[in-house]
């Protein structure tokens, strides 16, 4: 039976697409939003485009206001109203206005979509002061914007998907900016070679960037804010963002029963309903299955909450139809400066924390047509299983034709579409677009040729520790080769490779042979020569451009360089 009134707690992602389902489905129902911050119903993933000024009218990150919402939805949205109790036995709320009013109200469903909460990494002091903001609401935005305005510099705290889109709001406005992160590389679910190319392009255009360094004390003098770093120095910047990630917002609700996983994540089944009657969970507060591994994890996305919190309002109103909520790819994507970067699906971190047997590509193939003008490369990685073909995760940095192509991949994974497969898509193609081997078909192809056995690769990781049995073969140009290669390799060019095999066999002296050139295409022409020659041989994946990216830093510490003569 369809319940008479359905409480919805918290007004943007997941509880507003629920909200607005739920109308769709029942004219009778009463239907109460509580928010307790000023705006529901807001475009939070637009606020770091309204700090860097790209949104000029903050009016337009407002979808809708509480009368919108009631005059075409009959929907009651209460803002400025917080749940600060709940009884689940007697189905009813405690909540508080913004002037401390109390109330009860009783609920036959309810929805919670309280989103997450900044994880405290700084004492309180440092949080009030005017300078220091998350960026979390359309009030966050209102004042970065201001600072940025009058200010010159600035400190993100956080190199995650938001401190990089804040960081990058404010290098828009000219800001003299420093990113402090604390683990190897910035966008931490990339892996360390995608997120090098990323970090460097940054770093072009004036970013500083600070990894594996923690913010250790903030303080406002008056004017300025001073962040002392782990490394002993000290920033002083006009204006301080804290993007270090949340917590689900659960604790009024866990204490009265609710049940969570250690970190507050909220535990629901496969239509979103919690262990307590009639209480659904949705959204950044909830755990969600991650199809790659299979494992349960918090999934901090707007499409995601979007989407099951219409899922939800389907089961609640028409639960016989009622589809179950997917299993996730967790499927992103940032813009950081003139490059994009995008990934689905699992990253080596997950795949090995779950014991996930996988191999990885590299292709460097361009957007479109070479001969077009403005081709540029869009770099992929995939890690698939190579027993099934079964594609695991992907990640693409570029200028151009990123999202298209992560979206291919994260459309196949959905349909469970093994990596050889991708050479049969039939994609749209003239010039301007794309090439008549799309990098998807190209990724299926290098994908079908490990699955064939007909290619073995190699990692960065292990080029660089190579076995005594092994040598390194470098089929790039001698120009190329002076300009950066690993100690010890072999270089002959892969045309010369026929004719030259005698003193391949020599220089090799009995070794296997790691085949490597600049990208991955000339060493593949190599590596089949050197294989029909009779030699144990593995591919570099993603040729020295992956290298270097893998290498970061340390890339001039490891290559050696050596006039041409
Ligand atoms: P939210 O949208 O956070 O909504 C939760 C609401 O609940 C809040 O407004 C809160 O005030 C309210 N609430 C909490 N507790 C209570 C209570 N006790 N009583 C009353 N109200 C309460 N995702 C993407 O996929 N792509 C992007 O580009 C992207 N960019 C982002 C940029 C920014 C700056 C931010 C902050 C997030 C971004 N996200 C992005 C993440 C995305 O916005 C979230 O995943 C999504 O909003 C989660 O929806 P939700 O409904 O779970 O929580």
């Amino acid at each position: 039976m369809s319940p008479k009134r359905l409480v919805i707690v918290g007004g943007v992602a997941g509880g507003m697409s629920c909200a607005a389902r739920a109308r769709r489905l029942s004219e009778d129902a009463e239907i109460i939003v509580l928010e307790q911050g000023r705006e529901v119903s807001f475009a939070n993933c637009g606020l770091p485009y309204y700090v860097g000024g790209e949104i000029a009218d903050p009016s337009s990150l407002l979808l809708h206001t509480p009368q919108s919402l009631n005059k075409i939805f009959n929907i009651d949205v209460h803002t400025g109203t917080s749940v600060v109790g709940i009884d689940f036995e007697s189905k009813t709320l405690k909540v508080e206005s913004a002037d401390g009013e109390e109330d009860e109200l009783t609920y036959d469903s309810l929805v919670l979509s309280p989103g997450g909460k900044p994880l405290p990494i700084l004492d309180e002091k440092a949080l009030h002061s005017p300078r220091v903001h998350t960026l979390r609401t359309v009030e966050d935005a209102l004042a970065l914007r201001e600072l940025a305005l009058s200010g010159q510099s600035a400190v993100v705290i956080g190199g995650g998907f938001i401190g990089i889109e804040a960081a990058e709001a404010f290098v828009l406005r000219g800001l003299d900016t420093h990113v402090i992160e604390l683990s190897d590389h910035i966008l931490p679910p990339l892996e360390r070679e995608m997120a090098q190319l990323v970090n460097d392009h940054l770093e072009s255009r004036g970013l500083h960037i600070h990894t594996q360094t923690s913010a250790e004390h903030v303080e406002d003098d008056g004017t300025q804010i001073h962040v002392k770093l782990s490394d002993g120095s000290t920033l002083v910047a006009d204006v301080l963002v804290l993007s270090t990630g949340v917590t689900p917002n659960t604790e009024v609700f866990s204490k009265a029963g609710l049940e969570v996983n250690e970190r507050g994540a909220v535990i629901t089944d496969e239509h979103g309903r919690t262990n307590q009657p009639g209480v659904y969970a949705v959204g950044d507060a909830v755990l969600s299955t991650l199809s790659a591994t299979g494992k349960q994890a918090v999934v901090a996305l707007a499409g995601p909450a979007n989407r099951a919190g219409r899922l939800i309002a389907d089961h609640i109103f028409t639960p016989e139809t009622a589809r179950p909520l997917p299993a996730l790819l967790s499927t992103a994507i940032v813009r950081a400066g003139s490059l994009t970067a995008g990934m689905t699906g699992a990253n080596r971190k997950q795949l090995d924390a779950d014991g996930i047997e996988y191999t990885t590509i590299h292709l460097h193939p361009n957007q479109h047509a070479v001969y077009f003008p403005g081709a540029s490369p869009v770099h992929l990685m995939v890690h698939f299983d190579r027993q099934t073909g079964r594609i695991l995760g992907a990640q693409g940095v570029g200028e151009h034709g990123v999202d298209k192509r992560i979206d291919v991949i994260a459309t196949a994974m959905h349909a469970n579409m093994p990596i050889n497969e991708l050479i049969d898509i039939d994609f749209a193609y003239a010039p301007p677009y794309g090439a008549a081997k799309d990098p998807i078909n190209m990724v299926g192809m290098v994908g079908a040729n490990v699955l064939d056995g007909q290619l073995e690769v190699i990692e960065s990781a292990e080029i660089i520790d190579l076995p005594e049995d092994w040598v390194v073969l470098d089929v790039r140009s001698r120009g190329e080769f002076a300009s950066g290669h690993l100690p010890g390799a072999i270089n002959i060019p892969h045309t010369e490779l026929r004719k030259r095999a005698e003193e391949l066999r020599e220089a090799a002296a009995g070794r296997k042979l790691a085949v490597m050139c600049a990208a991955g295409v000339r060493s593949w022409i190599g590596y089949r020569i050197v294989k029909a020659q009779g030699y144990e041989a593995k591919m570099l994946s993603g040729g020295i451009q992956t290298l270097r990216a893998w290498l970061g830093k340390s890339a001039d510490q490891v290559l050696v360089t050596e006039s041409c003569g």
